[in-house]
């Protein structure tokens, strides 16, 4: 680990006063400077988180209940899978990469590199970020990725036949609507982590959690330990009870009824 990134992270600690609002969201704009200073995030990262921030800001920057019942859904899921596996990017492994690997524990799942902006230099090091974290193993770095997934180009195809290629449930957060589509088009159940329930992802996905990664994860895993004692039939009627289409719309009605509200404020 990088001592200088350490010490600054520390300096903006103290910099940014405790009671300031927006507090919590300078520090994660600080995680992926340093992510995209260390090779782990490419500049459009940046902007992604950008456009994620802004939605945050409309659902009140908390889990909300529409997320809630996307976790559990999603946990019964993952649970009844027979080989999940969590796709991991750079503003993923920047940002909870401890709890990825706390995920693919509780689930024996594997966690796979996949990068819209593919290189070697950078799958090498969110690798390396997530064995830092605790991994004992992470797919789709470099010769690894050496299966294509059909109806994408270039770079964008490419996956680890261990893993993705061969998944039955795929984890994933700010992917891009083409990848989830295709995923989707070869049959893999597809869990979503989107803050925007507009985007073509969070439209395409099996399950969308419209709520920010960082809430996200330590959720799923607390709702997965939770969820392993209860029995597949319970698993099942949790899973066939959620309907994602009819989710969205109350994400997106909540959004719609909180502007309301607050237009009366002012
Ligand atoms: P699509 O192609 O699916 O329509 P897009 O072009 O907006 O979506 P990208 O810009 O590649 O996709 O991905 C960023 C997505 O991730 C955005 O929808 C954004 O709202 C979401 N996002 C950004 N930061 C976070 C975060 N911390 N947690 C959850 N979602 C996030």
């Amino acid at each position: 680990m990088d001592k200088t990134r350490d010490s600054k992270t520390w300096s903006i600690r103290e910099i940014i006063p405790e009671n300031h609002p927006r507090r919590e969201s300078l520090l994660i704009r600080e995680k992926l400077v340093e992510a995209m200073e260390n090779g782990v995030l490419v500049p459009q990262g940046l902007i992604a988180h950008g456009r994620g921030e802004c939605f945050d800001y409309l659902i009140g920057e908390k889990t909300q209940p529409f997320a809630e019942r996307a976790i559990e859904a999603a946990s019964a899921m993952l649970l009844l899978a027979k080989y999940p596996v969590i796709s991991v990017n750079g503003n993923m492994a920047a940002l909870v990469a401890k709890d990825i690997v706390k995920l693919a524990e509780e689930l024996n799942a594997k966690i796979e590199v996949n990068l819209f902006y593919r290189d070697i230099d950078r799958e090498r090091a969110i690798a390396e970020v997530l064995y830092e974290a605790g991994a004992k193993e992470v797919l789709g770095v470099g010769e690894d990725a050496s299966a294509t997934i059909p109806e994408l180009f270039s770079e964008r195809r490419r996956v680890s036949p261990r893993g993705i290629f061969i998944a039955d449930v795929v984890l994933l957060g700010l992917e891009d609507g083409d990848r989830t589509q295709a995923l989707v088009n070869i049959g893999k159940k597809v869990i979503a982590i989107d803050l925007n329930p507009l985007s073509r992802t969070a439209q395409s996905a099996t399950i969308t959690i419209v709520d920010n990664i960082i809430r996200v994860f330590p959720r799923l895993v607390e709702k997965i330990r939770k969820l392993k004692s209860y029995e597949r039939g319970k698993l099942e009627e949790i899973l066939t009870s959620f309907n994602n289409k009819k989710n969205l719309g109350e994400a997106l009605l909540f959004i719609s009824e909180r502007l309301k509200e607050l237009s009366k404020t002012l």
